[in-house]
């Protein structure tokens, strides 16, 4: 028997069976039970999403023979001859190769004739967008006054290049594209019934090269099964897709928190003796750093990956704005990369911006302004602040509380939970016990283990047992607002030193930079 391919034999033949569009489908099923039916369906959505197997099922569900409805007996004649692509009274049109206003005119002066054997004749136009403006007009007038025995669905990728005219005329439906973990979830299904093993990663690797079309995802599982036989392993897809192993883009990370530039540019090599698409490793550095990022706002996101343990350490070391810009440098390394000598060039140029941009504590270089702000106000720091670094680097000399909750919240190294701290006012402070208003709009903070970790934070600032009280209030002071106040004065200073550093106004002038100015925020917190 010859091989059917997959995205042919899984084509889904019922709204059932349809992954990914509930609320179309929800919309269209009603509309069929209820009888409330229109003359003309537009389904809009990028390529691969189901956009004709949804056509497809719509026109079965008209001309069942059982009856109208969401749920098409699937047995009789016109069920199966729609399946099988044999129905008369079922016009399918491929606009792309039928523009000219001939073949439309032909087609509407048949709509004219009675259905043949079906309750509709149903014309299915694919890709309507490539209509000729005349082929356009002579639609309209059908479908301003069409024949009730006719029902128009016209499918298109680019609904903008659609005349209003028809768009106002049809009902419309706006196909999402599907989730990576949405299409992973269907492949492990078909693979099942198909019984075909694969390690789960492979099938997320698949899902996610798939870019939201499930049809493309079922042709890599093809090559897959082709590729791989009866056992999909993920060592085999990566290679067959050409995709990144995570562990480089990992260990890349971690090298950039080392400030390790060799091992940077060790990677990268090897990255290049392994023959990756650098445009893809930076596209997978770009959604690494979202996933990290994500996590570090809601910590319960990740979903099962043997990366996550990777992910939830770097989410504690990485501050938000390092991974904003190393995301941003990601992303215009990716555009540019056609602009270098070559592409292990551009990538380890991109590799090494991030690496300038990152904020370190120590002031290795001079190279970036944002490092010379930065490491300026730690010197400050170190002088009016001697005894919360001591204490963080382990000389257990007990703090002493002098009432003052900003500075104490300034000091203590509690990654993550430091915005419950900031959040909070002192209400009232005795013998080591706290009693702390949370502002109730940050009510969410309370979650996630933050107030343990604020607690243990404290045990280990001050060398001793404490107690922490938090209760829901409205109260001001917090480190929080301290600090919006306070930044508002720096910001001033800040945005000028930033405006005119030289390093700036090379980025500026030789990557058409844009300084966001709103968008600037001192480094630190101004002490005393
Ligand atoms: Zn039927």
């Amino acid at each position: 028997m010859s091989y059917e391919v997959l995205a042919r034999k899984w084509r889904p033949k019922s709204f059932e069976t349809l992954v990914g569009q509930d609320n179309t489908v929800q919309a269209l099923s009603n509309a069929l039970d209820n009888d409330r039916l229109h003359h003309a369906y537009l389904f809009t959505g990028t390529r691969g999403v189901g956009k004709t197997s949804l056509a497809r099922i719509l026109a079965k569900s008209l001309n069942c023979e059982q009856s109208i409805s969401s749920k098409p007996c699937q047995k009789c004649s016109t069920c199966n001859d729609i399946d099988k692509g044999r129905f008369i009274d079922l016009i399918e049109v491929d606009a792309a190769s039928n523009t000219q206003v001939d073949n439309m005119r032909d087609l509407l002066e048949n709509s004219q004739y009675a259905p043949t054997s079906g309750r509709f004749k149903v014309y299915i136009i694919d890709e309507v967008h490539m209509l000729s403006k005349s082929a356009f007009n002579a639609m309209l007038k059908t479908l301003e006054e069409p024949p009730s025995h006719v029902k128009f669905i016209l499918a298109t990728t680019a609904p903008k290049n659609v005349p209003v005219t028809v768009i106002s005329r049809c009902l419309q439906f706006n196909l999402k594209q599907m989730t990576a973990e949405n299409i992973s979830i269907h492949l492990k299904k078909i693979l099942k019934e198909e019984e075909i093993n694969a390690e789960d990663e492979s099938l997320d690797l698949i899902a996610k090269a798939a870019h939201g079309s499930m049809r493309d995802a079922l042709s890599i599982l093809d090559q897959a099964i082709a590729y791989s036989g009866a056992e999909i392993s993920t060592k085999n897809i990566i290679s067959m897709l050409g995709t990144i192993d995570d562990i480089f883009l990992v260990s890349i990370l971690n090298a950039l928190v080392e400030n390790n530039g060799k091992k940077v540019m060790g990677l990268a090599k090897e990255m290049n003796e392994k023959s990756v698409s650098f445009d893809l490793a930076l596209e997978e550095l770009a959604r690494l750093i979202h996933k990290i990022s994500t996590h570090q706002i809601i910590p319960d996101i990740l979903n099962a990956s043997s990366l996550n343990e990777e992910i939830n350490k770097l989410s504690t070391i990485f501050t938000a704005e390092s991974l904003q810009l190393a995301y941003q440098i990601a992303i215009n390394g990716r555009r540019d990369l056609h602009l270098a000598p070559d592409p292990l060039t551009g990538f380890s140029m991109t590799l090494l911006r991030m690496l300038a941009f990152y904020p370190s504590t120590q002031p290795t270089n001079e190279f970036n302004s944002k490092k010379k702000i930065q490491s300026e106000v730690d010197i400050i720091k170190k002088k009016t602040n001697l005894k919360n670094e001591q204490s963080s680097v382990g000389n257990k000399e007990d703090n002493i509380f002098d009432g003052d909750w900003v500075k104490l919240v300034d000091g203590l190294k509690i990654g993550l939970a430091k915005s419950l701290a900031q959040e909070c006012s002192l209400v009232s402070y005795e013998d080591y016990v706290f009693n702390l208003t949370l502002n109730k709009k940050f009510k969410h903070l309370t979650q996630n283990g933050y107030i343990e970790k604020l607690e243990e934070a404290l045990i280990n600032y001050f060398n001793r047992k404490i107690k922490l009280n938090i209760s829901l209030g409205s109260d001001p002071k917090t480190p929080s607002m301290q600090k919006k106040l306070e930044s508002a004065e720096l910001k001033k200073t800040t945005e000028s030193a930033i405006m005119e550093d030289n390093f700036i106004k090379e980025l500026i002038d030789d990557f058409d930079a844009e300084v966001i100015t709103s968008s600037i925020e001192p480094a630190k917190k101004k002490e005393n």
